[in-house]
């Protein structure tokens, strides 16, 4: 069922009314809750992943004039231009660019056993894949000269060492830099580029990598988390998304955000704080 004006917030509380967005990754997950969002909040929507069923279902759901899947691999750079040129063609211009999609690699974390294949794959999904969609949305924002936002989904690892296999983390490290960096070179285009940190939420990524679904997921991060009383959910991560995305955010650029509840800057080992 298409969404209805009644699902979106009140016109006056909209954050990104009439604005255009591709979501790489948007079929599922963190993505997935991201679009809706971002609809409820009056913009359009490009979908772009590789899970076809799943992305064509939610972009039905939400109606044609809000949202519309297109298959994209982020690793094959013809697919990320065409998806940029999709939304252009369709909705007339692109104002958010959230390079969202990742992987999780292979759940192995020894130096000795990992293996370059892998190593390559996740630095091909997850690092190159974001620089296609940086470079290629630079390409029809700089021209359109309406400023912009480019959104990539880093991670904990960004921050904290040990927390994921060296692939994933080089890649996510990485994409920091690639975030700095470029907006370094398109702050003078009024084009803002950020990213998110999320420690985990409940995803099919992050299930499959930590072995445990649900509430186990949930009870095992919060047992180690930083922060207590309150979990990770991937809504507090796409709230995060459409701040950056919006004008909330329009004097933020080059910055991670990290939803990490503090978990990044804790040495818990010296355990100087007691009740
Ligand atoms: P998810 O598995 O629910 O979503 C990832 C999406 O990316 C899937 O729909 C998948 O089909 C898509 N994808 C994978 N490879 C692709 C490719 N080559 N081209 C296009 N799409 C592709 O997992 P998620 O947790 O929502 O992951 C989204 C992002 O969040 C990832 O970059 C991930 O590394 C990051 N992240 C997740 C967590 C977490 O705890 N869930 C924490 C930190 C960072």
């Amino acid at each position: 069922m298409a969404t209805s004006s009644s699902d979106q917030v009140p016109a006056a509380a909209r954050k990104l009314e009439g604005k255009v967005a591709v979501i790489t990754g948007g079929a599922s997950g963190i993505g997935e809750c991201t679009a809706r969002l971002f609809v409820k909040h009056g913009a359009r929507v490009v979908v772009a992943d590789i899970q076809d069923e799943l992305g064509g279902r939610l972009c039905a759901e939400l109606g044609a004039a809000a949202a519309s899947y297109v298959h994209c691999d982020v690793t094959a750079e013809a697919d990320v231009a065409a998806v940029v040129d999709h939304a252009v063609a369709r909705f007339g211009g692109l104002d958010i660019m959230f390079n969202n999609a990742g992987i999780g690699g292979a759940a192995c974390h020894s130096i000795r056993e990992s293996t370059k294949e892998d190593f390559e794959r996740v630095l091909s999904v997850n690092l190159v894949g974001p620089f296609l969609g940086t470079k290629h949305a630079a390409r029809v924002m700089v021209p359109a000269g309406r400023g912009g936002c480019i959104i990539g989904t880093s991670s904990l690892a960004s921050a904290v060492a040990g927390a994921a296999s060296h692939a994933y983390t080089c890649a996510k490290r990485a994409l920091v830099g690639l975030t700095e960096n470029a907006a370094a070179e398109l702050g003078r285009h009024g084009i803002r580029v950020n990213c998110v940190s999320p420690a985990a939420a409940a995803t099919p990524l992050a299930t499959g990598y930590v072995g445990l679904e649900g509430e186990a997921f949930e009870e095992a991060m919060e047992a180690v988390a930083n922060l207590k009383g309150v979990r990770l959910r991937v809504a507090d991560i796409a709230t995060a998304v459409l701040f950056l995305a919006s004008d909330d955010a329009r004097y933020i650029s080059g910055h991670n955000l990290l939803l990490d509840g503090g978990f990044s800057i804790v040495n818990p080992s010296f355990g100087i704080f007691k009740d």
